[in-house]
């Protein structure tokens, strides 16, 4: 497997364009239709929208097809709405992440049925937010807007800054100023504007909301608003490669990390999507959502039984998932109902020990939103909701270096020495 990122050549470069699928956007909540342009919301009704595919086109879509075009997320451009013409794309060319046999830790968790770790912190920002942000900088360009603007937990503003480098027109990211230094630092390196708001996210997606309506920024594609239908849809492809490495088969239970809620959705709609087109059997699956105790607005709509999701005020370590006011909670709730998954929720203890159980038998270093969903596992196996016997995927969506914070107090050396022997011996390490 080569590194993603790595140089490699663009079989479909030249070659020919497979056709977009993609017909319109349709709302989620009223079925009205839209032509493919740049609203998030209905018309009719405010529900959000999303694309709208032609059925045909993308039960055409083959294994071979797939398999023969590039090492990143382009590989499943015959399923996406935008990007068909290599030379339109504005990418990284994220994806095609390892898909990690943790054996150590499914014995240690009593996981008989085989547990696997989707390793998204090795896109090129580190995190799975390349996905989506290539997509919504492609709709952008090819919608001709000026510049490109988010709210943002973290790794959005990391990618989207990253991208507006790469494709050379101006950002503005919008984050809550208590983000972790890492995730300021390599969303400021990229030398675009990073305006840093006394407020957490759900305070500065109400600022970019309000700032999309004003005249200086009518020519700003908001990733997470007017491209936001283009953006979510790249979410996808962590669904399509996890079935691809696995040799085109959808394992029989998956645990995502919840913000928005957003991933949650497009894993399943990835995996139907790939049933409708023959490319997998329809073995079933379940789907279980992650949150902290911090922000658990989803985990305690499920526990209520509520379809409506209430919205908290997020406290706690794992600021990647600090949405209290989720967008797609509805829609996370319906598909972990509809394949009888579930929820859990882990307090920032838990969370850390879940990143030190994913490092020390896996060699992986996650994030805190990675912490979150281990220790999740951890729960749902206790509790028996999760079945030892089937196989389990774990998604890792972000990397360890980007939120060291937490574990700043608890890990460092074990012994510290002066260079003697003498010193060693001192220490206990030789006798
Ligand atoms: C954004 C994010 C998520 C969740 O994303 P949603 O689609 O909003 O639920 C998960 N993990 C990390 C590290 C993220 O940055
Ligand atoms: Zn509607």
């Amino acid at each position: 497997m080569t590194a993603p990122g790595s140089a490699q050549a663009d079989v479909t470069e030249g070659g020919p364009v497979p056709p977009n699928p993609a017909r319109g956007l349709v709302c989620r909540n009223c079925g009205a239709t839209f032509g493919l342009i740049a609203e998030h919301a209905c018309a009719e009704c405010f529900g959000p929208l999303e694309v709208d595919y032609d059925k045909d086109l993308m039960r055409a879509v083959t294994r071979q097809q797939i398999e023969a075009g590039p090492h990143n997320i382009w590989r499943y451009v015959a399923l996406l709405p935008v990007g068909h013409d290599p030379a339109d794309r504005v990418t990284l060319d994220p994806g095609m992440t390892p898909l990690v046999k943790a054996d150590r830790l499914a014995a240690e968790l009593g996981l008989t049925g085989g547990l696997w770790v989707k390793d998204d912190s090795a896109n090129p920002t580190h995190s799975f937010k390349d996905r989506v942000v290539s997509l919504a900088a492609t709709a952008a360009k090819n919608f001709g807007y000026a510049k490109i603007a988010c709210a943002s937990t973290g790794n959005l503003a990391n990618s989207v800054a990253a991208h507006a480098a790469r494709m050379g027109l101006p950002s503005f990211v919008f984050v809550p100023s208590d983000l972790e230094p890492g995730k300021i630092t390599q969303s400021a390196v990229y030398g675009q504007a990073l305006v840093a708001v006394d407020g957490n996210y759900d305070d500065v997606n109400r600022l970019t909301s309000e700032l999309a309506e004003t005249d200086e920024f009518e020519d700003t594609a908001f990733v997470n608003q007017n491209v936001r239908p283009y953006y979510a849809e790249g979410s996808k492809t962590m669904g399509y490669e996890i079935a691809e490495q696995l040799g085109w088969r959808i394992p029989a239970q998956v645990v995502v990390p919840m913000a928005s809620g957003s991933l949650l959705t497009k894993v399943d709609k990835a995996w139907r999507e790939l049933v409708a087109a023959g490319i997998v059997e329809d073995t079933g699956w379940k789907i279980f959502g992650a949150q902290s105790a911090g922000c658990d607005p989803i985990a305690t709509a499920f526990d209520n039984g509520w379809d409506v999701v209430k919205p908290v005020k997020p406290t706690g370590i794992a600021k990647s998932l600090n949405i209290g006011n989720p967008a797609d909670g509805p829609y996370a709730l319906d598909a972990i109902r509809r394949t009888g998954g579930s929820v859990g929720r882990v307090g920032d203890d838990e969370i850390v020990q879940g990143i030190r159980d994913l490092a020390r038998t896996t060699g992986v270093f996650a994030e805190t939103a990675g912490g979150v969903t281990v220790a999740v596992l951890r729960q749902l196996v206790d509790k028996g909701l999760i079945d030892p016997a089937q196989e389990v995927v774990v998604l890792n969506t972000g990397e360890g270096l980007k939120t060291l914070d937490p574990l700043l107090p608890v890990v460092g050396p074990t012994h510290h020495v002066q260079p003697s022997l003498k010193s060693l011996r001192e220490a206990g390490l030789i006798a």
